[in-house]
């Protein structure tokens, strides 16, 4: 399908397929999606088709034939009822990221960003990562036999995305350094030609995120919610957020668009500081620090384009501490049976206490996105449960031990 890319600041278009920000003002790139061919058609036609990422090809800048695809998307959204009375909102809706192929919802902007690289005839991709995208990066080039390299902040990955970019065959690198440090690197890399940079700073990465909003509204059966909430690092997917239900706006599926409300963590909260300023730019924080690694980023690569979203949607963004992130992941656990990684359990933490400040109304119906699988990080969770029993190996010691 046509696309533009351009500036999302200066709105230059930008030719080279191979240059990172714009090559005019630095600014950060975005595609510019033509309708043409989805105005032709009615939501119902696409139900037509199988649910997740590539049913939304209409919408998408790669053309689906040569798609390199997981299966990814078509993710649960769970009606947390329980939840939703905890909180105090009328209703609650999960939508499960962790079910995506590699554990989080990395992989619908990479089924994406992949298939544009082999379009490209690259035959190596590589990333800088707190986990996620190295893990999904990491089977999708191997899906695709492509070289791949990942750039990780040395001793701050979380073992289960550590162990799947070592599993699919991944070059991995720890960095000494942080996030943000390890992206200086990777980008001159890319620039060097040594690879394909697969980052969300790559405009095809958003694109393919957009399905997760798409996806919610298509199972609300396009009752849109009043909200969706979800956790901040670089912001690629809150943007995708937005962009997705402008789309949807734009061509009359939608009549309104949800108050898309950021959460970030409280040492690494870029974003919110300048939210409460009511500015459009931020101060990047210089030494991020939170247990949700997958959001400690302090100068995130899709900041304005996020703070946009914000404001044009009469959105909120907020900042929660590690604690009430730990609670949260716990309660939604053990509430509603779903498991996801500390940084998805910043939509919730969050929600609560929107709530308690007034920010959500009682009678809101609210989707929080939870990006990531429990399983991504085992170390944190077994830290933040009671101890296991010790017993011996017979029915009464059991009883015993566990005191019943
Ligand atoms: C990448 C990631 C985030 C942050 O998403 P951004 O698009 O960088 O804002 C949140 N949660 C999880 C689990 C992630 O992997
Ligand atoms: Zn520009």
């Amino acid at each position: 399908m046509a696309h533009i890319i351009k500036c999302f600041e200066c709105h230059a278009e930008v030719d080279d397929p191979y240059v990172d920000s714009c090559p005019r003002c630095g600014g950060v790139l975005a595609i510019e999606t033509d309708l043409d061919e989805a105005a032709s058609l009615r939501p119902k036609d696409l139900r037509r088709r199988p649910i997740g990422v590539w049913r939304y090809a209409p919408f998408l800048p790669v053309d689906a034939s040569h798609a390199v695809s997981l299966l990814e998307g078509g993710t649960p959204l769970y009606d947390c009822r329980a939840l939703a009375k905890k909180a105090g909102v009328r209703s609650l809706h999960v939508k499960y990221e962790g079910a995506n192929p590699t554990g989080s919802f990395k992989d619908r902007g990479m089924t994406v960003g992949v298939s544009r690289a082999v379009e490209l005839g690259c035959r190596t991709v590589g990333c800088a990562s707190t986990g996620n995208t190295s893990a999904s990066l990491a089977a999708y080039a191997a899906k695709a036999s492509l070289g791949c390299v990942v750039l990780l902040p040395s001793g701050k990955v979380a073992a289960g995305k550590l162990a799947q970019a070592m599993f699919y065959g991944a070059k991995v690198v720890s960095i000494d350094g942080n996030f943000d440090d390890a992206l200086n690197v990777v980008r001159q890399l890319a620039r060097d030609g040594t690879l394909y940079l697969l980052n969300s700073i790559n405009p095809f990465r958003p694109e393919g995120q957009k399905t997760v909003a798409f996806e919610i509204v298509d199972q609300l059966d396009f009752d849109v919610p009043d909200r969706i909430i979800l956790p901040v690092g670089n912001a690629g997917n809150i943007s995708a957020v937005h962009k997705a239900m402008v789309e949807w706006k734009s061509l009359g599926w939608i009549d309104r668009i949800p108050k898309i409300t950021g959460i970030q963590a409280a040492g690494a909260a870029p974003l919110v500081r300048a939210f409460r300023a009511g500015s459009d730019d931020f101060v990047p924080e210089g030494h991020p620090e939170t247990v949700a690694t997958a959001i400690r980023i302090g100068n995130p690569v899709s900041g304005k384009k996020a703070l946009r979203a914000l404001y044009d949607t009469k959105g909120f963004a907020t900042d929660v501490t590690d604690d009430a992130i730990l609670d949260a992941q716990r309660l939604l656990g053990r509430t509603e049976g779903v498991g996801v990684e500390p940084a998805s359990a910043a939509s919730i933490a969050g929600l609560f206490k929107l709530v308690e400040e007034g920010v959500i109304d009682s009678d809101e119906r609210v989707v929080c996105i939870c990006t990531g699988n429990v399983l991504k990080d085992p170390d944190t969770v077994i830290g933040n449960c009671e101890p296991i029993f010790e017993s011996k190996a017979s029915a009464e010691a059991v009883r015993k031990a566990i005191g019943i």
